[in-house]
């Protein structure tokens, strides 16, 4: 057990207490510094192989999900066989380890589907190479699926250049980048079928894995990253909206969101914490480029693809660009008062859409390459004091170097001071545990963080 009097300590630990974003200049790994291979994941995103992506897949004119499926060129049958020969093509040039297939199932006549219809998610899994990280995993997707002014019109030209072409752009951008690096855990790139509709393709492969009880630990959703412009015509390339839930709305709380609100965590949630990280690492890695964490599932009217994972108990948040042009969205093409409507590829700022997938490249990556993030994290509140005293259990990883501690205000939205603890299973920090909010990260020999644990409190 380690502890340090206040007085004692080191001048630099206590100015982190003061100012934001800074670390206690301790020994450890550098968590805070940039790596080598991220910065090359990054710097290989390319903005002209997604403009490629992007009109390839308006050519297919509609992709609705009850279009054409036997065209070779025409409908969402033609693109996703498209989709998956792409990333086919990029694993087998990147050495033969994405492993791409069709999750597919019939789905039953509904209020969106007129007919009995086949859902086909395409899903590029990248393996983790450590024998215990290889069964984490992380999902990045973006959907397929197009749509026009009336949900069930599957014939008229729907390019759906932004949504989603976009997000599925990006998502086949990083699974050809990233399939040539390796990672601890896995990846799971994943274009999906019938948002549309009402989320089938994400809900069918969600409950997939809650059924399997994968180990999902985190999934990004990219649904419409690919404008700049706002419907007043400013332009803003400078962003990205991320939407984290916080307590999820349900009727019967789960004894873990009870402890959390009952400790003043309610902004500590398993996706919260997810969001955090992401603004952390994306604004370290793609320069001046702001993550704008918005505490809230989705926009209001809108759902997205992550809504199915949350709702199984996984951590999940939505990129989604700053200012949407609804006139470019779900419309049948037509020019009223000579202005053209519609999800056109004109409308699209591929540079923007890059800029969204370095953020998610530079996340996912870093994710991939920590450990876990710490388990059974606990506050000990037996006694009343004024430290704050952590206890967690040990991870497994082989190239752990030790834990990182990280504390902010009750009332600050990103991490404000940090302590490397090293390769302890518990310590006490001379801090209050009733006037800061603290997490409790794994950290590896490389300097690679994991997301934060929040203690629940343990008497
Ligand atoms: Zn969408």
């Amino acid at each position: 057990m380690q502890f340090i009097p206040r007085k004692t300590l080191p001048a630099a630990l206590l100015l982190c207490f003061a100012a934001a974003h800074t670390i206690a200049a301790d020994a450890g790994p550098n968590v805070t510094g940039h790596q080598a291979e991220i910065d090359q994941i990054v710097k290989e995103i390319s903005p002209q192989r997604i403009e490629g992506y992007v009109r390839k897949l308006v050519s297919f004119g509609t992709r609705h999900t009850m279009s054409d499926t036997v065209s070779d060129t025409r409908g969402i049958g033609a693109a996703r066989r498209w989709i998956k020969s792409e990333l086919e093509r990029c694993g087998a040039a990147a050495g033969g380890r994405l492993q791409v297939s069709y999750d597919s199932h019939v789905h039953p006549v509904m209020a969106r589907l007129s007919q009995p219809t086949e859902i086909v998610n395409v899903v590029a899994t990248l393996p983790g190479t450590q024998a215990e990280s290889v069964d984490r995993m992380y999902v990045v997707s973006g959907h397929y699926d197009s749509r026009v002014t009336e949900v069930m019109n599957a014939t008229s030209d729907a390019p759906g250049a932004n949504d989603d072409a976009s997000g599925t752009a990006a998502v086949i951008e990083m699974a050809c980048v990233m399939a040539r690096h390796k990672f601890d855990a896995t990846l799971v790139f994943m274009t999906v079928a019938a948002e549309e509709q009402g989320l089938l393709g994400a809900a069918n492969w969600a409950e997939l894995a809650r059924q399997k009880n994968w180990n999902i630990a985190g999934m990004l959703n990219n649904d419409i990253i690919g404008s700049s412009r706002a419907d007043d015509d400013h332009v803003d390339n400078t962003q990205v909206r991320l939407f984290a839930e916080g307590i999820p709305a349900v009727k019967e709380m789960s004894d873990a969101n009870r402890a959390l609100v009952a400790t003043g965590g309610e902004n500590d949630s398993i996706t919260r914490q997810l969001a955090r990280h992401i603004k952390e690492v994306g604004e370290r890695y793609v320069d001046k480029f702001s993550v704008n964490v918005i505490y809230r599932r989705d926009r209001y009217l809108r759902g997205g693809d992550h809504s199915p994972f949350l709702d199984r108990g996984y951590a999940a948040v939505r990129f989604t660009e700053p200012n949407e042009d609804f006139s470019h969205q779900h419309q049948d093409l037509r020019e009223e008062g000579g202005k053209k409507i519609g999800d056109l590829p004109e409308y699209d700022d591929f540079n923007y859409i890059a800029q969204v997938a370095r953020v998610n490249a530079a996340s996912l990556s870093s994710l991939a390459l920590a450990p876990a993030a710490p388990q059974q994290v606990k506050v000990r509140t037996a006694k009343l004091d004024n430290n704050t005293e952590l206890v967690w259990q040990a991870n497994k990883e082989p190239d752990l170097a030790g834990y990182r501690i990280v504390w902010r205000d009750t009332t600050a939205p990103q991490w404000q001071g940090a302590l490397y603890v090293g390769n302890t299973t518990q310590y006490i920090i001379p801090r209050s545990k009733d006037n800061f909010l603290f997490g409790v990260q794994a950290v590896d020999k490389d300097g690679n963080a994991s997301v934060a644990t929040y203690p629940l409190p343990q008497r």
